[in-house]
């Protein structure tokens, strides 16, 4: 029988919920449990995949094509568990099946409500990840903040899921202890207020984690234990860190596996965290540093490129290099070409990800230009793949109006929208989303890269690669060399006269791990070091 985890956040947003919910998940992974994941996001859309990243971040993809909130990305570095549209649920989504089933008539006469018909299909939505995975624990994320208007009908949800799996269901609130610089002094009356407010829905948690820049001394711990009437060993930290994967070794430390176990009456597996201690340790020892210009246009948000920039990290650890990632807006390029030569002698390898409009572009070209001609390590994504193609276009193949049809109207769309796209009139799940088969050609860098010849992986985009110019960039020196074959679509393009110059039209960053990089971020990152070694 599944057992299941409600985590909730108290105080503030941007606590690191979603990094808490996996740490716990790869803790009782390596206590040998299936885990499930699934978070709660209650906004309106129906799923994330028509917002701006400015809005929440990087829109994560599963491999059924889900676009999700970039937490499932934290799931999927975190932990083994199987991520898929079963993994999130929106109000929008819960919106929308509800009113469906009303105007079928489902409801046979009654009045439609929040109570009990909104919270039953959230219900609803749980139990149909659990009925599919079959996991030991299921971990529900709530996101948002206790109090806030948009939750309440998801923490009643989940007060009523509560009850009727009596025994197999906890709750953990994650919230805030701020210090007041003036009075040098931590602060716990904003926990006791969210638990108070979490107590009036009726939900009473049975572990707070507490987020603190210092340590949670045990006046502290008495004192939250007290005013939220809980054990005081059912308090934990929940400290600041340099990395991120330290966390499930720190909350071991503390013991919360054990906690978890006992409440949710699991047996308590000593947990086996040998890979998590094995890259800490490469990440705690002193390495040879280099750095990778990211250039894109979102950069100003932390999180618009979070998978990316993990990606890095983990194919750092792996080539054991100290990363120093420099983040570029590519249209600050634009508008001071001396900011392009500072990157250019700085980086030693260059990455764009992907991308929608035209605002930036002309940065990316221009760049990727000079990594082109002076043979800088160079990674397209996405979009990074459509700047490569125009930009050889219109300096190797000297088709001055070169473009991608997304930028503008041209007579020479390298990059054009595929026919299948033409009549479709709405945005929200609509582009070539999900795992697609990718045939790699012999003797390519993609082949020596991914020891294989046939790979899968994620997509997000519209626009394809125009095969009409195909012999073109071939003659030229522009290797074709991944393709769907089915439809013929172009998926990686690479620079025959480079030692690593390369494009995918599909999203690799969402596969990789910590302990397990993606093979393309990692031969990234093992030539961006040769080249700082030749550069010196
Ligand atoms: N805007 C491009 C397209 O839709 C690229 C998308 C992306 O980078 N994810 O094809």
């Amino acid at each position: 029988m599944t057992k299941y985890i409600f985590i909730t956040g108290g105080v503030c947003s941007s606590l690191g919920k979603g990094i808490a919910a996996s740490s716990i998940g790869a803790i009782l992974e390596a206590m040998c449990y299936k885990v499930a994941m699934q978070k709660i996001d209650p906004y309106l859309n129906v799923d994330a995949g028509t917002m701006s990243p400015y809005q929440h971040g990087e829109v994560y993809v599963t491999d059924d094509g889900a676009e999700t909130d970039l937490d499932l990305g934290n799931y999927a570095r975190f932990t083994d568990s199987e991520l898929s549209k079963l993994s999130s649920i929106t109000t929008g989504k819960v919106y929308l099946n509800v009113i469906e089933r009303e105007r079928r008539g489902d409801y046979l006469g009654k009045t439609v409500q929040v109570i009990p018909h909104v919270t039953s299909e959230i219900q609803r939505l749980i139990r149909s990840l659990s009925d599919k995975v079959n996991p030991d624990v299921q971990i529900v994320e709530i996101g948002g903040t206790v109090g806030d208007i948009e939750s309440i009908p998801f923490l009643e949800a989940a007060r009523e899921f509560s009850l009727s799996n009596k025994n197999n269901t906890i709750f953990i609130h994650l919230t805030l202890i701020p210090k007041i610089e003036v009075a040098g002094e931590y602060k716990t009356k904003p926990t006791q207020h969210s638990v108070g407010v979490l107590r009036q829905i009726g939900i009473v948690p049975d572990i707070i984690m507490t987020r603190i820049s210092g340590t949670l001394s045990k006046e502290m711990k008495r004192k939250i234990a007290m005013f939220c009437s809980i054990a005081e060993e059912d308090v934990f930290e929940a400290p600041d860190v340099d990395s991120i994967y330290k966390l499930p070794i720190i909350y071991t430390q503390q013991g919360l596996q054990d906690k978890i176990a006992l409440k949710l009456s699991l047996a308590s597996n000593k947990p086996n965290l040998k890979k998590w201690e094995e890259i800490i340790s490469i990440v705690d020892s002193k390495k040879p540093k280099i750095s990778i210009a990211v250039v894109g246009k979102y950069i100003k948000l932390q999180d618009s490129y979070k998978s990316v920039y993990e990606a890095l990290r983990h194919a750092a650890i792996a080539n054991k290099v100290e990363l120093n990632i420099m983040k570029i807006d590519s249209e600050e390029i634009e508008k001071n070409p001396e900011n392009l030569t500072k990157v250019i002698n700085q980086a030693d390898g260059i990455l764009v990800p992907g991308g929608f409009g035209s605002r930036g572009i002309e940065g990316k070209l221009a760049i990727i230009q000079i990594a082109r001609e002076k043979k800088i390590p160079y990674f397209g994504i996405c979009l990074g793949m459509q700047c490569m193609v125009i930009e050889y276009a219109r300096n190797v193949l000297k088709i001055a109006d070169a473009n991608s049809s997304e930028f503008t109207e041209t007579s020479n769309p390298v990059i054009h929208l595929m026919e299948d796209q033409y009549s479709i009139d709405r945005k929200g799940g609509t582009m070539r989303l999900g795992v697609y088969e990718c045939n790699i050609k012999k003797g390519t860098l993609a082949e020596k890269i991914y020891g294989e010849n046939i790979i899968f992986e994620r997509h997000r985009h519209r626009y394809e690669f125009n095969n009409k110019y195909e012999d073109q960039f071939e003659k030229a020196g522009l290797i074709i060399s991944g393709k769907y074959i089915t439809k013929n679509l172009v998926e990686i393009v690479e620079y025959k006269d480079n030692p690593f110059g390369i494009g995918v039209q599909f999203h690799p960053e969402f596969k990789s791990k910590p302990f397990k990089p993606h093979p393309i971020f990692k031969s990234f990152i093992e030539n961006a070091y040769k080249y700082n070694i030749e550069k010196k």
